[in-house]
């Protein structure tokens, strides 16, 4: 018999319908002799309509403000799961993230947990109550409320699993596990069995919405299984942990990620220290540079070009704004409309060619490549938005991973995916 956390995210609770069929999930499990501790997400689209709400109030509404409104999504829905848990029968509490003992520091929409101190929920556990967790938010050290970052109740969830010693935390979403590729995009993804921490940060890192990153993170520090599952079927999903006997695939998945932008910088000054200045600056106005490159230079003048998400863009443009003059370049320039497709596995270290079959696979599509960028186990390239899923599902081709069957469920339209891939802007 197990611990196990359950982690319910937004689509699996979008409804009361929903919520009653995750509370008699909980109530199985118990019945069959589990202990189990729910984190639940805001139901559906809920944090992007409080975001909508609030900018329509304030285009630049105040970081501790903004987070105690979204953290209020996750406050609904557990309230209303341990309504539907008492409604079978069994005993159950919600708590929020300060109730649950999530202490972070103070940066506010992106705050990282710092200590986790789940006293409350082992309580609850050992009075026979099903605790039930707002995911995505914590604590600070001034008593304020923060938040995780979006897709935040996944971390939230592996640091309750680590905090009471959990022997699984388990994801439930809309899909039953991780795919080679978003399965929407793809309708030829392969659902994988197993999948190692270094693959998953790197395919989450990229843009693999399915979990997120910093959860997985966690999870390969304190090593905590992850088992990623659907809300809708019982079928075995994707177990993340540390696996050093499984076959390595030359490339385990292909992320695509649209939330970036690229800048470019014209007519820079090819001296020694020019770069160092721009990109220092960027650095201290907190602008996450993602790419950078650099033209071969024409008369002592070059071109640099870098990629960011297209939030730090605002900042990105006001550092620009006076460096750009200062180191007496040209001009710069955005585009907002490109897409990161990154191929990632572990067996890429010990395979060569995968760079020169990744660009004849792109040529042979006619897409054009805008940047490169590879670490030891992911090979990116940016290319224009307008050609993301092309290029993701002929890589997926080329790299042999298309299943022989087909995704069955609803295939997003090419709005819907845009729609989607703009989440996190
Ligand atoms: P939740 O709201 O439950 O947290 P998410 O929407 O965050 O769920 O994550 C599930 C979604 O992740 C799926 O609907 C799917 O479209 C997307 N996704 C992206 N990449 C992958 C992948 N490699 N495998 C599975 N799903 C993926
Ligand atoms: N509700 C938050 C979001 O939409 C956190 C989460 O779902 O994990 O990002
Ligand atoms: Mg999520």
């Amino acid at each position: 018999m197990s611990l196990i956390v359950a982690k319910f995210g937004g689509t699996s609770v979008a409804s009361p319908e929903r919520i009653k069929n995750v509370a008699k999930r909980l109530v199985r499990m118990r019945q069959e002799g589990h202990r189990v501790v729910a984190v639940v997400s805001a139901m559906g689209k809920t944090t992007d309509e409080l975001v909508g709400l609030a900018n329509a109030i304030n285009a630049n509404p105040p970081a501790r403000e903004l987070d105690r409104l979204l953290s209020t999504g996750e406050q609904v829905s557990m309230t209303l799961l341990a309504m539907a848990i008492e409604a079978l029968g069994y005993k159950a509490m919600s708590f929020t993230g300060r109730q649950a003992g999530i202490e972070t520091d103070g940066t506010h929409s992106k705050a990282k947990i710092v200590k986790v101190d789940n006293e409350r929920i082992e309580q609850a556990l050992e009075q026979g109550a099903i605790p039930v967790i707002a995911g995505f938010q914590g604590i600070d050290k001034n008593g304020d409320i923060t938040t995780l970052g979006r897709g935040g109740s996944d971390t939230t969830a592996v640091a309750v699993a680590w905090g009471i010693k959990a022997d699984v935390c388990e994801i439930y979403s809309d899909v039953e596990g991780v795919y080679t590729c978003d399965p929407r995009v793809v309708p030829r993804a392969k659902k994988l069995d197993q999948i190692s921490y270094d693959d998953m940060l790197e395919l989450a890192s990229a843009g693999s919405g399915v979990l997120q990153s910093r959860a997985v993170e966690f999870a390969r520090k304190w090593n905590v299984v992850i088992h990623s599952r659907s809300a809708f079927s019982d079928a075995e999903g994707t177990y993340i942990k540390e696996e050093p006997d499984m076959e390595e695939a030359v490339i385990t998945g292909i992320a695509h990620d649209t939330s970036e932008v690229k800048v470019t910088i014209r007519g820079v000054p090819d001296s020694t220290g020019v770069a160092a200045r721009v990109f220092s600056s960027l650095a201290g106005s907190m602008v996450s540079v993602d790419m950078i490159i650099q033209n071969i230079s024409l008369d002592g003048h070059t071109d640099i070009s870098f990629t960011c998400p297209a939030a730090d863009l605002p900042r990105a443009k006001e550092v620009l704004g006076s460096v750009v003059p200062e180191i007496n370049a040209r001009e710069y320039v955005v585009d907002e409309d490109i897409a990161k497709v990154s191929l990632v596995g572990t067996g890429m270290k010990s395979s060569p060619g995968v760079a020169a079959k990744a660009f004849t696979t792109l040529g042979e599509n006619q897409i054009n490549i805008l940047a490169i960028s590879t670490s030891p186990i992911r090979l990116s390239v940016v290319v224009d938005a307008a050609q993301v899923t092309q290029a993701v599902r002929c890589l997926h081709t080329a790299f042999g991973l298309d299943s022989e069957s087909v995704f069955e469920e609803k295939q997003l339209s090419a709005e819907e995916i845009a729609a989607k891939m703009m989440k996190g802007r």
